[in-house]
């Protein structure tokens, strides 16, 4: 049957597509309570049952004679039971221990409470017995699983997850009924030649074939296929977002800039080849006639900033406006600090917009910006709440973009006409992940540091042994590094949060860091103080600094040798790795302590141990998401509905995305392509497609 949609085998046939979408109550046997149980594993349609996968098969391609069932031998047997203890209760037979004869031998079978026996069981009956042979006593297999033969055996039983109230049994029979009627046109979208490079079967063989399986070869081969079946719907809607994002049109920005070019070669070093090329994915970007969506991920210190201000410097090389929008209020300034004499060097303006501005300085930025003057405006959400109007915006650069909604983000490019957009992370993004969460930006890696980096030295101690700890920072700062002290983290509160930093830095300074200046920095300071302390921390006038997870986002401080963390179980991974990160900016030896407070949980032993392991930043990230799952990762906004799956096999994920591209290659090339498309983008197998 021809589906007459895309090309060659691929596609699901209308039939087959009405039939998967179909509620699961089309399935023989599956009733309102059936229905229920589903929809308690997230599965409410029929393709949404098919593609519930096996955790994993109950191996019976070997039978294991009687004879053979020496202590401990676990497997699948097969005779007959003759009922040693029958109990007979309404009209019922509970057998309590049975022996099992085979041709090779018997053996005694025993069940805890007792084995019901089916009501139309008969007595003689062969039957499949699973189980273990106990490991002490005489040979006895303790509790097993019975089950009648109906035809064939298959060799592999699938085991799948359940909830309270379902058995394998039913689920079982649910998955077989709905198999047993499954049109023929159910073919998939994987393109041919892909799916004979890995050599998937079609999607209706590789459904019969992960639930029914001969071998583990073509179970795991079906399941593959199937897996990344599910995931081209998703691919090809961040696609198509990446299609919608490049139908407004920005200002092509091409040709030389002189500006940039001094700039860089006034740089006291040169850019690492990752950021070179980072750099010219952006160029190339910035050249094309629609905007930019680019995601710069780089680990903590691998140079993103020099990056950034090369792509602004291309904007007001070409006479427009750039925006770079930090997170907090400590940031943007730092940014400011950084960038505005790099600026300033090669004739550009940058002004710094926050909370905290002048009002008479803040009209004049606005007015500037208004006028679409050149330059660049650095600043924190502020930007955006307080309605900056830029005459000229073609680039907004945004750092730290997990702190941002992506409403934010739409509101700032919306002030200008399509600029482009940069958006800068220190968390490394999963390569799956960033495939599909982030699937509708291109991806630049500066996956290599500034030349002399050595990995921060962490030692992590227990709440027995703070003093300890706080003797190793005070040494430190002897020898002369500049050290950060992070207060715990307070449930949510920064109220709490700035009082416990205040708190630990009188204990300090009245303490073993007497004898220097101690600083202390909280988020709860106005910007001017803010901004006056880590002036004197960054110009090493402060030798000491506490403060709260203010520094956690990208605060450059050279001097920083050592960072003690307090209450470090209170901190996630990537927190805890961006606070790292902090020292050892110059190259030089720096230390990190972790102080645990009294009895961690497991899992922020866990964490520990993960910090102690690596300081690569990209191990760490699959660490974290293996410890917390996608949803912290991915942040509220995006929570629950993406599935383990999109996130967990990144290989898959990678070949899902080609997929996608070539079918829409193809729908391009012939537009009466576009329905089928559209139904295909809407073929929720796995109930994922609301976050998109
Ligand atoms: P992050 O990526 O964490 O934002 P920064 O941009 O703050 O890192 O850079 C960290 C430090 O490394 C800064 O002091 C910066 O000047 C320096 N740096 C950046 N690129 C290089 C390079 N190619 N060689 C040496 N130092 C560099
Ligand atoms: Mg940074």
């Amino acid at each position: 049957m021809d589906d007459g949609c895309l090309p060659g085998s691929r596609g699901l046939g209308s039939e087959g597509r009405s039939y998967l979408a179909q509620s699961v109550t089309a399935i023989k046997g599956v009733g309102p309570k059936g229905e229920e149980l589903l929809s308690s594993l997230g599965i409410a349609t029929v393709g949404q049952l098919l593609f519930h996968l096996p955790m994993r098969y109950l191996d019976r391609s070997t039978i294991i004679p009687v004879a053979s069932a020496r202590p401990g031998v676990e497997g699948l047997f097969k005779g007959r039971l003759s009922s040693a203890t029958i109990h007979l209760g309404r009209g019922r037979r509970r057998m309590r221990g049975s022996l099992l004869t085979d041709d090779t031998g018997s053996i005694r079978c025993l069940w805890f409470g007792g084995f019901v026996w089916g009501k139309n069981w008969l007595d003689d009956e062969e039957v499949l017995v699973w189980g273990k042979v106990a490991t002490k006593g005489a040979p006895t297999i303790m509790h097993p699983q019975v089950e009648r033969i109906r035809g064939e055996i298959e060799p592999l039983l699938p085991v799948y997850h359940l909830t309270a109230g379902l058995s394998q049994g039913r689920i079982r029979a649910w998955i077989r009924a709905a198999l047993s009627v499954l049109p023929g046109d159910v073919r998939g979208a994987v393109p041919d030649d892909i799916a004979a490079k890995h050599r998937w079967p079609d999607l209706r063989k590789a459904l019969h074939g992960v639930h029914y399986p001969s071998t583990y070869g073509s179970a795991r081969l079906s399941a593959d296929r199937i897996r990344v079946e599910a995931l081209i719907p998703y691919q090809l809607l961040v696609l198509k977002r990446r299609e919608e994002l490049r139908e407004s049109s920005s200002q092509p920005m091409r040709g030389g800039v002189p500006a940039l070019r001094s700039f860089l070669h006034a740089l006291p070093f040169s850019l690492t080849a990752a950021q070179s090329h980072a750099l010219g994915e952006i160029r190339g970007d910035m050249a094309n006639p629609y905007p930019m969506h680019r995601l710069l991920q780089g680990d903590v210190g691998s140079g993103k900033t020099v990056v950034a201000a090369g792509a602004m410097m291309v904007s007001l090389g070409h006479g427009h406006q750039a925006a770079l929008m930090a997170p907090t209020e400590v940031l943007a300034e730092q940014h400011y600090r950084v960038i505005a004499p790099w600026m300033r060097a090669v004739g550009h303006e940058a002004r710094l917009l926050t909370g905290s501005t002048r009002k008479s300085e803040r009209k004049e930025i606005l007015s500037a910006a208004a006028s679409g003057e050149p330059n660049l405006v650095i600043g924190t959400q502020a930007l955006i709440q307080e309605g900056v109007a830029f005459g000229d915006l073609a680039l907004v650069v945004v750092d730290e973009q997990h702190r941002f909604g992506l409403a934010q983000r739409a509101q700032l490019a919306g002030k200008g006409l399509a600029p482009h957009v940069l958006i800068m992370t220190a968390t490394p993004i999963p390569r799956s992940l960033a495939l599909t969460a982030y699937g509708h930006l291109d991806l630049s890696v500066l996956d290599e540091m500034p030349p002399g980096r050595k990995p921060v030295h962490t030692i992590w101690l227990e709440a027995e042994d703070r003093k300890r700890a706080l003797s190793m920072l005070c040494r430190a700062i002897d020898e002369g590094h500049q050290g950060y002290v992070v207060a715990p983290l307070v449930s949510e509160s920064d109220q709490l949060e700035a009082t416990g930093a205040t708190e630990l830095c009188q204990e300090l300074s009245a303490g073993v860091l007497s004898h220097v200046d101690v600083g202390l920095l909280h988020g709860r300071m106005n910007g001017v103080d803010k901004e006056r302390i880590l002036y004197d921390f960054t110009a090493g006038k402060i030798k000491a600094l506490v403060c709260t997870t203010v520094i956690e986002v990208g605060v450059d401080a050279l001097g920083a040798g050592v960072v003690l963390i307090d209450g470090a179980e209170r901190f996630g991974l990537a927190q805890l790795h961006q606070l790292r990160g902090r020292v050892g900016r110059a190259g030089q030896e720096a230390l990190c302590i972790l102080v645990t407070g009294k009895n961690p949980t497991e899992d922020a032993e866990r964490r520990m141990e993960a910090l102690l392991g690596t300081n690569d930043g990209f191990i760490l990230a699959d660490r974290d998401l293996e410890l917390r799952g996608p949803g912290e990762l991915l942040g509220p906004r995006q929570h629950g509905r993406i599935p383990g799956l999109l996130l967990t096999d990144p290989r898959l994920v990678v070949v899902a995305r080609r997929c996608a591209d070539q079918i829409m290659e193809d729908c391009r090339d012939d537009p009466t392509r576009a329905t089928d498309l559209e139904a295909l983008v809407a073929t929720d197998l796995l109930g994922v497609l609301e976050a998109g």
